[in-house]
């Protein structure tokens, strides 16, 4: 039977859910409501890399989970062929015993990809896929009915769910919020105890645009410092912090001077932070750090917490959310 969804969000999560809604259910009629102004998307403010980063199974549930949804997403790379979306080597310096632990598995590289100050004890490389948000999130099928809104009320009707904003109020058979860490605001108007340890994480990061450098893209890691460098846009990519209960969009300055003091501590490559725009998106985290995507009440559902594995995690829990739905 075709039903009415509502779909809150337009990050990763709300983006992957249309997909497979559209694969899975395609008679349904799918309206999607978003208000970037309002509740800017932690998807477009994001360094996009998705690597396993010398996670394995069999040690956590967490590096299980995360092991299957790469598994899944990096099929979902390789076959789609998307735009904005390069395949590409992560290299990781190695300099402490936990970090020689943690990816004592993954094959060394025989160079580094650039000179290092500091020489790291190991030099590792792994798959990795680089994202570009706009580019990517932009090339899915849009045909469905938009709202730049932010939805301000859900109320629940005797069949349905009522979606209210300033625009207007509309009833769907089902809501499913993709609302990342602006879902805080929806507290109190629906049942979410499944999302309520959830908590803001800031990210910032220096960005240089117009960037001519090596030939390929890459990605390189030391220190828990991150060096992005996407050939296809030419862009450069340096952080990101990690500063927990911050929904803030002011940049933390020591915290990014940190991540400038380790990368000129361990990277030989001259930058001009004067040229560099500093970049700062919000992400959600909940208290387990694993993602939620299950049903909150009838009829809704959500998509959230994806943390740092957004690029990673969103697809399979997507496709699996939607393969419940009756
Ligand atoms: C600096 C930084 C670096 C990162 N690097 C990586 C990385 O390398 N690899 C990786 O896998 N992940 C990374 N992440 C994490 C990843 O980007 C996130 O997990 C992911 O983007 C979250 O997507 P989302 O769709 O859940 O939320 P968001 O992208 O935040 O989207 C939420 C959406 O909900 C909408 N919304 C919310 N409330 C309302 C409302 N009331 N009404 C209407 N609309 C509403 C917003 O407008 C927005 O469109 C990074 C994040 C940051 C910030």
């Amino acid at each position: 039977m075709s039903q009415s969804v509502a779909v809150i969000g337009a990050g990763v999560a709300a983006t992957s859910v249309i997909h497979w809604l559209k694969i899975l259910r395609p008679l349904d009629r799918i309206v999607q409501f978003s208000s970037e102004n309002l509740a800017p998307a932690a998807s477009y403010k994001s360094t996009a890399v998705a690597a396993l980063r010398g996670t394995r199974t069999g040690l956590s549930a967490l590096g299980d989970e995360l092991c299957e949804h790469w598994e899944f997403s990096d099929q979902f790379y390789q076959q789609g062929k998307h735009a904005g979306v390069v395949e590409s080597v992560l290299e990781t310096w190695l300099s402490d015993d936990k970090e020689l632990r943690r990816f004592a598995h993954v094959p060394e590289a025989s160079a580094s990809l650039l000179p290092a100050r500091l020489q790291p004890r190991r030099v590792v490389r792994e798959k990795c896929w680089m994202i570009d948000p706009q580019v990517f999130l932009a090339s899915f099928d849009r045909s469905h009915e938009q709202h730049s809104s932010l939805v301000t009320g859900l109320q629940r009707t005797p069949q349905n769910w009522l979606v209210k904003t300033q625009q207007g109020e509309w009833e769907f058979t089902k809501v499913i919020l993709c609302t990342g860490v602006w879902q805080r605001w929806l507290k109190g108007l629906v049942p979410a105890d499944e999302l309520a340890t959830l908590v803001p994480s800031q990210g910032s990061y220096f960005e240089w645009r117009g960037f001519s450098f090596e030939e390929k893209s890459f990605a390189l890691s030391f220190q828990g410092v991150n060096l992005h460098y996407r050939h296809d846009i030419q862009t450069l990519q340096l952080g990101a912090t990690t500063i927990k209960n911050n929904d803030s969009f002011s940049p933390a300055h020591d915290a990014l001077a940190e991540i400038r003091k380790t990368f000129e501590e361990h990277c030989e490559l001259n930058l001009d932070f004067s040229q560099a725009q500093i970049q700062t998106g919000i992400r959600s985290i909940l208290k387990s750090r694993r993602p939620y995507a299950g049903q909150l009440a009838p009829g809704l559902f959500a998509l959230n917490g994806l943390y740092k594995n957004g690029w990673i995690s969103a697809w399979p829990l997507a496709k699996k959310l939607c393969s419940t739905f009756e």
